[in-house]
């Protein structure tokens, strides 16, 4: 479904991604693990047009991906961004319906809500609440909703679980399954590395801007560097 070929990019001097190459087949989720700096936000950004590429190629079904921000939403794509960017001046029914705003099938947008508030019954009891006023778990699930709304195929999930305490970790990471079977393929980024590799089929390990390893995810958990380097703490 996504093919990454090669991907190098810069950051003026810095070169943060140095040849990367990731396949990620429909109706999975691919984790992406790896420390701070180790280029796992720009892998993301980069496919979603955020970020300008030197060299190599990102295929979405057959097809180069088109290299402007935003576009990515019209053939499938969503990006929920790491610090969740949601509208703190709007409310939570109000940053959902943003979700949607390039669609026009009112039917469907409102069974897609729908499905958002079986996923997430916390944002149901908090629909006029400004989005400001949300706890740092409640935006997350805001951000993953909002994202659903615009009806993806592929989700690009930055940093779910990043600042919420265990429980919510664990409420966070079920979502993501059960997003999975609502037919959705999920390519997410994360430095919980335990929880990221217990829900996905395929893992990769980026390292200072490379692949270092990839492999069947239930494998990599029980691989000895990668407990070592990045499972100490579960
Ligand atoms: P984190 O989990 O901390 O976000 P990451 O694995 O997502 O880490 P990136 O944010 O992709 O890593 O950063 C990769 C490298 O690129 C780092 O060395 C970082 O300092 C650098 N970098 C990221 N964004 C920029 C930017 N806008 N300008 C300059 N350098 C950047």
């Amino acid at each position: 479904m996504l093919k990454v070929d090669n991907l190098s990019v810069y950051y003026g001097g810095i070169h943060a991604l140095k040849g990367v190459s990731i396949a990620v087949e429909e109706g999975q989720i691919v984790s992406i693990i790896g420390s701070n700096g180790a280029g796992k936000s720009t892998l993301l950004n980069t496919i979603s047009g955020m970020v300008k590429r030197k060299g190599g190629s990102i295929l979405y079904k057959g097809k180069e991906i088109p290299k402007l921000p935003y576009h990515i939403v019209k053939i499938g794509i969503c990006q929920v961004p790491e610090g969740r960017l949601i509208f703190a001046n709007l409310t939570v029914k109000e940053n959902l319906m943003m979700g949607a705003y390039l669609r026009r099938d009112k039917e469907q947008i409102a069974k897609d809500l729908e499905k958002v508030y079986e996923l997430f019954p916390r944002l149901l009891e908090r629909l006029t609440q400004m989005a400001g006023t949300l706890s740092g778990g409640e935006e997350q699930m805001l951000a993953m909703g909002r994202g659903l709304m615009s009806n993806p195929d592929l989700i690009l999930l930055d940093e779910p679980s990043l600042g919420l305490a265990p429980l919510l970790v664990k409420t966070i990471f079920e979502i993501i399954e059960d997003i999975k079977k609502l037919n959705k393929t999920i390519l997410l980024v994360e430095q919980n590395a335990y929880k990221a590799l217990s829900v996905a089929d395929f893992g990769y390990v980026l390292e200072q801007g490379k692949v270092t390893k990839a492999g069947n995810a239930k494998e990599l958990i029980q691989d000895k560097s990668i407990l070592e380097a990045y499972l100490g703490k579960k």
